[in-house]
């Protein structure tokens, strides 16, 4: 499967197809990339964008437009902090001209890869770095790490835009202008799904919003559109989740009358569907936690492979089901 044309590439590069070299090889030959020029205006090739989990595949398109090639290393359903990098990850890593990952420890055992590309390459970037510090949440269960989950608030994500606007100028200077005005336009939509979320979780009486999930990402959605968010695993799907934890959650559903929980797409169900049929509640759905779902996959006017599309899906199952 081609996904960026290498007719057109002035680097010799290894085809995605070449059988898997040791990764110190593989980030040894990177450090020559250092040297190659960055592409001038009206370039004769796009930019090779090597991105992680689904949002940020999506948030590189939106930005980059017609003039980036963006390669997601992780597809729908997956999940980005069990994920382990194959050796076919390593070689997109390395020919692409620009990375871009979540960061904050979402990608959580690909950090020594990130590290040692960003030894040999120039352009790697986690989005989430254009987040002051003092926006993000820092969750007991998180143990002195920061919530990565910052998609959940729109506006944090529409600072992640500030980012990709920086990495693609940075690489390709000339197409600055390009790069800003799309990052603009993008943000300008953000903030109307912003206001639109807000207007979905306003249409369910307070003591409604209740989110029940598998797994601890919802913190930000909470914060931002004021929803009590309960989890029954922690920060990372990492950690298993005890019985002690399941009778207590079950004890909550009952006494607050929460009228459905929820499975998420990159996790797996068992565990939340025990939970429904001992509480006696109902699955309200299955939300998009840590990634998108498939692009080109159409629920009602928007596509479910992007960002507003997740979102939107979230927001319209969360308050069916809630209300
Ligand atoms: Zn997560």
């Amino acid at each position: 499967m081609a996904l960026y044309s290498t007719t057109l590439l002035s680097r010799p590069a290894i085809g995605w197809t070449a059988s898997p070299a040791p990764l110190v090889v593989l980030l040894a030959s990177a450090a020559l990339w250092l040297a190659a020029p960055v592409i001038s205006a009206g370039a004769e090739r796009k930019i090779k964008v090597a991105a992680t989990v689904t949002m940020v595949t999506d948030l590189v398109r939106q930005v980059g437009g017609d003039r980036v090639e963006v390669m997601g290393l992780m597809g729908p359903g997956v999940d980005p902090h069990l994920y382990k990098a194959s050796a076919s990850d390593i070689v997109k890593l390395q020919q692409a001209d620009v990375i871009f990952y979540c960061g904050l420890l979402l990608e959580g055992k690909m950090q020594d890869i990130f590290a040692r590309l960003a030894r040999t390459k120039k352009f790697v970037y986690p989005v989430t770095e254009a987040i002051p510090l003092e926006q993000l949440l820092e969750p007991p269960e998180f143990a002195g790490h920061y919530d990565p989950h910052v998609w959940f608030d729109a506006r944090l994500w529409s600072l992640c835009v500030d980012t990709v606007v920086k990495g693609l100028s940075e690489f390709d200077p000339a197409s600055k202008a390009h790069f800003e005005k799309r990052g603009a336009e993008y943000q300008a939509r953000l903030a109307e799904l912003h206001q639109w979320a807000l207007k979905q979780a306003d249409a369910l009486p307070k003591e409604a919003r209740i989110l029940i999930t598998s797994h601890d990402a919802f913190n930000y959605l909470g914060r931002a559109y004021g929803f009590e968010v309960v989890a029954l695993q922690g920060i990372s799907t990492v950690t298993e989740t005890s019985s002690a934890d399941m009778v207590k959650l079950v004890e909550f559903i009952r006494q607050r009358r929460v009228k459905a929980i929820f499975v998420e797409s990159s996790v797996p169900h068992r565990t939340i569907e025990r939970v429904a049929r001992d509480a006696g509640v109902k699955i309200g759905g299955e939300l998009f936690s840590d990634a998108t779902g498939t692009p080109g996959q159409r629920e009602r006017d928007y596509d479910l492979g992007t960002y507003e599309g997740m979102v939107k899906h979230n927001f319209n199952t969360i308050v069916e089901a809630l209300k």
